[in-house]
């Protein structure tokens, strides 16, 4: 690296997980110029080679889109060359020869997606060899490029970018799926940041349940940030700040010292009930993904497990797990929250999630898609041995079982037959279960919450999954940071539509929690306190911020200030609202 002094440059994205970290950057792009290995893919493995290779066009494309609005906005008019040469590469990214070439290997002669790529350059390189015409020999630099590029994207070499980093860094990609943050190993991977993504993007939502500081949502961090430089992250803020002069490292070292004596500091909450100051007393559980955040959730004091997000189990992985994996994770949860509740999720895959084991056809919106309960319904296999792996976990604690995404009752009629059905094969067997276990939905789907009072008549309890809800009922992309500005959860439509859900659960008698992300934060946490809301789940990092907020306030108080936040007519003149009553009586520490 040369010794010449950088550029400082402050980035602003959305801070998604706290903590402060000062380190090196380590830049995922792929590594390029590495030996291509041959593989031989088997039948059942094609299918997902082809999704890889797409996956890998997309995010070239997505790339140079970015690249081309930077060149644009930074040549000033200037950079109209450059322009059309970013032109020229994306077409290329839909050329005949090299893509419908390399899906055809792919299929046909069963090889992975690069070395197929790699045959359809060397055959490409031999035609242009055979012109004479120099402008054409020129635009064969292009091909390299952007076959260049393509390679770098495929994402097993991503993967490994990550698995195999030596050093504690700070990750910046552009964008990082959840498959990928799974892999990362806390203390390896200082902090991470990406160009795109948002509050509630399953990446943030992992990295809040590992605990690694992230910044997400910041449009250009890696066209700014070089392997090997110094960055500061400030994951609460959302500032990020690249080779940094000497007085500002100063400056947020003594910030992160502030920080982790706030974080001791909430560890006196541990013990303590989670209770108001005149007597109500709530529930605050653990969202967990991997069976290692159970740890940290019990020395956060989660009384039991409200959001079990099962597709994690799915993920990384060729195959599907079986019955006996699906008892073996749920067993150990079990055991080790008892006499605690624990609420397992049925798979919830699409969206921003997806499954190597399963290949679901590409959609033009996952998001509205074959999804979650959808797809579940469809592939009742699938569904099926889920289910009986949940009820014969029932057997060594208590197991709520709670289907994602229902929009309708037909949808979850449905989900309690194929239930109904395993229970009826497991009692054949002679299997012990839990055969009164109870049965709850996530309310996310705006359809599900306006008729929660015909749902409820049909299940033990519900759980508000405000992520999705936000993203349904606003019509926001919940991983796009262009729309991030929108999501705004005070919007006068979501406190209505919460309000409605917890009415119509209570008139009929049943629970309701909330589990999005809203539940974690202080000021949500507070209208729903009011509102009437017992139970709430959230990340290890919350519940000690949550719990210190409502042993700081009265039901009496939490309840008028709920009904006021009712009565305005946008998100920014609630959270006004809401934010000073707060300030009179919690002061976050930090
Ligand atoms: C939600 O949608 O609020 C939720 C908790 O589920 P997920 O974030 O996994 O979609
Ligand atoms: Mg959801």
């Amino acid at each position: 690296m040369s010794e010449e002094k950088k550029d400082v440059v402050l980035l602003r994205g959305i801070g998604v997980s706290s903590g402060i970290v000062i380190g090196s950057a380590h830049l995922v792009v792929g590594t390029g110029g590495e030996a291509v290995q041959f593989c031989h893919i088997d039948k059942a493995g094609v299918d997902n080679e082809i999704k890889r290779f797409k996956e890998a066009l997309k995010i070239s494309r997505d790339q140079l889109r970015r690249i081309k609005k930077r060149l644009a906005k930074e040549s000033g008019g200037k950079g109209k060359e450059h322009i059309s040469i970013i032109d020229a590469h994306m077409m290329m990214l839909k050329d005949q020869m090299l893509v419908h070439d390399t899906l055809r290997f792919i299929k046909q002669e069963r090889m992975n997606a690069e070395w197929a790529l790699k045959s359809v350059l060397k055959n490409i390189r031999e035609l242009f060899g055979k012109v004479d015409d120099v402008y054409l020999k020129e635009r064969s630099s292009d091909i390299e490029y952007i076959v260049d590029r393509i390679m770098n994207n495929l994402s097993g070499r991503r993967e490994a970018a990550i698995s195999e980093i030596k050093e504690p860094s700070i990750v910046v990609a552009h964008d990082l799926s959840p498959t990928d943050t799974a892999q990362m190993v806390k203390g390896k991977v200082l902090a991470f940041l990406t160009d795109i993504g948002g509050k509630t993007s399953h990446t943030a939502i992992m990295a809040r349940a590992l605990e690694i500081p992230a910044v997400v949502g910041l449009e250009n961090v890696t066209a700014n940030v070089e392997s090997g430089g110094t960055v500061i992250v400030d994951g609460m803020t959302g500032a990020v700040i690249i080779n940094p002069s000497e007085s500002v490292v100063d400056v947020y070292e003594k910030r992160k010292k502030r920080y982790k004596k706030y974080d001791r500091a909430l560890h006196h909450y541990r013990g303590l009930p989670a209770e108001t100051t005149d007597g109500r007393r709530v529930s605050l559980l653990g969202n967990m993904e991997l069976a290692e955040e159970i740890t940290s959730l019990m020395d956060h004091g989660a009384e039991g497990i409200g959001l079990y997000r099962s597709e994690f189990l799915y993920l990384n992985r060729n195959k599907l797990p079986t019955e006996e994996e699906h008892v073996a994770a749920y067993r150990q949860v079990v055991k080790r929250m008892s006499p605690n509740p624990v609420v397992v999720r049925t798979l919830d895959i699409g969206g921003d999630k997806f499954l190597s084991s399963l290949e679901v056809a590409e959609e033009t919106n996952p998001a509205l898609g074959l999804r979650a309960i959808r797809l579940c319904l469809k592939r009742s296999d699938i569904f099926k041995t889920q289910l009986r792996g949940i009820l014969k976990a029932s057997a060594y604690g208590e197991i709520k079982v709670m289907f994602p995404m229902v929009s309708g009752i037909d949808e979850l009629r449905r989900a309690k037959v194929i239930l109904e059905e395993a229970k009826r094969e497991l009692k054949q067997e002679g299997v012990d279960f839990d055969d009164s276990i109870k049965v709850g939905i996530m309310v996310e789907v705006p359809s599900a919450a306006l008729i929660a009072d015909i749902l409820a008549k049909e299940v033990d309890f519900f759980s508000i999954g405000t992520n999705d809800l936000l993203q349904y009922s606003l019509a926001i992309d919940r991983v796009n940071e262009h729309v991030a500005y929108l999501y705004e959860p005070f919007h006068p439509a979501v406190l209505r539509i919460i309000k409605s859900v917890v009415d119509a659960a209570r008139s009929a008698g049943i629970s309701v929690s909330v589990c999005g992300e809203m539940a974690g934060e202080p000021e949500h946490a507070l209208v729903f306190l009011g509102l009437g809301i017992e139970h709430l789940s959230m990340s290890a990092f919350s519940l000690l911020r949550v719990k210190r907020l409502i042993r700081s306030v009265s039901y009496k108080d939490a309840v008028e200030i709920s009904q006021k936040t009712l009565e305005f007519s946008t998100a920014r003149e609630v959270e006004n609202y809401v934010t000073s009553k707060l300030a009179s009586f919690y002061q976050e520490e930090f």
